[in-house]
């Protein structure tokens, strides 16, 4: 398989590596601060001729960039196994996402409207202005949605955009870069900047022609950007940590949830600020929910990404691992699934049984295959234990009485909640935290708006 290649030297060179082998697969060359600048530069450079390009003509530039990722799916795919440990059935469908959002938001130029406001003496009419160059950092988890989820419908919007990945997951971000340009993206509208964060992330907070930043990863460095962005007043959307809750009601369908539980939580490692993490049960229910559950853990498939059968893979880096490991060291073990391979970054789920709710595998988020379960007794414990969190990204209700339901949706504190469901992330619907899990939302019918700033213009007819 071809590596992409990187034309920037100035930050030195990482070397990316296998999770599921440990070994080496290439290098690739970062970016220093000159070449961080000049890429800037170019960007918005292009900006002015991308945002004055008709809007059906950025919309067919668009639809063919998807085209692009489409007839390259399979590399694309390839590419996240070896670079990021990704099942191939996850990697198959997160280059299918980038394709389905670009296409989502090819539909956007033509339809970004502004309003017409009733007013007297004259004509009252908005517009959506793009902003000019977005920065967008990407987290070595989902490599490609989530550069696809800032992209698209920032390009989309008429801005031009540069983009981080992760240092430890660069390459098929490179490879998007490089199927822009064969797509007829013109030069600079999409530059992918591979480099570390605290060089290429921290000069898209300070360089003041950057006039957004798109941040997903750790609660920590996005309250640092945040603090960044504050001195320029810079546009800002922040994707942070979860600790979501997975709240059984005895009235459920237990074979279900315990059937599904494994996927929400263990899914990509449990490195998914979505995993819910916590399972909080009724207490009526407990023993029983976990027998069903031991079962449905030990069937869950860890095994070479590469095999289609594959539901989990290894975790990202040696140093994830650990992270991890020290987590399920300090922490009562219910049991555990699939041995594990010795060579590479493997760990095996793990059912860990929290001493209160105190105990940092209940109030951590661990992003790593490890989920706790705790019992509870009311309809109010649930909300209040599932709330009594910083985070609130996801969730999931299993109950059998819709107006249960309804009311613990609503009840729980959190952006993006599944009732007997563990719906994954759609494009055409908002997705965002509430509290500390992050601000402001993307995907969704609005994104290209969170990518604008609305003009009002008014026109005396008198
Ligand atoms: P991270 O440090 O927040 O990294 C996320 C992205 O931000 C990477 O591209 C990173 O670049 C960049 N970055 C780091 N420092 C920066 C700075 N000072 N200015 C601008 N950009 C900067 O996350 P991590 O260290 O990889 O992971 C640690 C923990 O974060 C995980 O255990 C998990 O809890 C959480 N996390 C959450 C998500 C999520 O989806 N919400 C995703 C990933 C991680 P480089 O790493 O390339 O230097
Ligand atoms: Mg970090």
């Amino acid at each position: 398989m071809k590596i992409p290649t990187s034309p920037y030297s100035g930050g030195g060179i990482s070397v990316v590596i296998n999770p599921a082998t440990g070994q080496a697969v290439g290098e690739v060359g970062l970016a220093g601060l000159v070449e961080t600048d000049d890429a800037i530069a170019r960007a918005a450079a292009a900006y002015p001729q991308w945002k004055a390009l008709a809007p059906a003509d950025r919309a067919q530039l668009l639809r063919d960039f998807a085209a692009a990722v489409d007839a390259h799916t399979d590399e694309l795919a390839a590419l996240e196994v070896l670079n990021s440990g990704h099942t191939i059935s996850n990697a198959v469908w997160e280059a299918g996402n980038v394709k389905n959002v670009l296409t989502y938001y090819s539909a956007a130029p033509e339809r970004h409207f502004g309003k017409q406001i009733p007013v007297a003496g004259g004509v009252d009419i908005t517009f959506h202005e793009p902003l000019g160059v977005v920065g967008i950092i990407v987290p070595w988890n989902f490599p490609m949605p989530i550069a696809g989820w800032g992209f698209a419908p920032a390009l989309a919007a008429g801005n031009t955009v540069v983009l981080k990945p992760a240092e430890v997951t660069p390459l098929t971000a490179m490879r998007l870069g490089e199927l822009a340009t064969a797509a007829g993206i013109p030069d600079g509208v999409f530059t992918v900047i591979p480099g570390k964060g605290s060089v290429v992330g921290d000069r898209f907070v300070t360089h003041p022609a950057v006039r957004k930043v798109c941040f997903t990863g750790s609660t920590d460095v996005g309250k640092n950007i945040m603090r960044g962005c504050a001195d320029q007043v810079k546009r800002l959307t922040l994707e942070l940590g979860g600790k979501s809750a997975n709240i059984v009601f005895a009235d459920a369908d237990l074979e279900k949830a315990a059937a599904s539980a494994p996927g929400s939580a263990f899914d990509n490692a449990g490195q998914d600020c979505c995993a819910r993490s916590r399972i909080l049960v009724q207490d009526s229910v407990y023993d029983r929910f976990l027998t069903l559950l031991e079962q449905s853990v030990k069937e869950f498939s860890v095994t070479d990404p590469n095999d289609p059968r594959a539901q989990m893979g290894p975790m990202i880096t040696a140093k994830q691992k650990a992270a991890v490991q020290s987590f399920i060291d300090g922490a009562d073990v219910a049991f555990t699934g699939a041995e594990v391979p010795a060579d590479g970054f493997w760990l095996s789920p793990t059912v860990a049984l929290p001493r209160s709710e105190a105990d940092p595998v209940w109030t951590q988020e661990i992003f790593g295959p490890v989920v706790a379960v705790m019992p509870f007794k009311t309809e109010e414990d649930a909300i209040r234990m599932a709330n009594d969190t910083e985070y609130g990204l996801s969730g999931s209700i299993f109950t059998n009485d819709i107006g249960r339901a309804l009311r613990v949706a609503r009840g729980v504190e959190s952006g993006n909640l599944s009732v007997n469901s563990h719906s994954s992330v759609r494009y055409w619907t908002p997705f965002g935290g509430f509290k500390q899990s992050g601000l402001g939302r993307e995907l969704g019918p609005d994104a290209p708006d969170s990518f604008s700033d609305v003009k009002n213009v008014f026109i005396a007819t008198e």
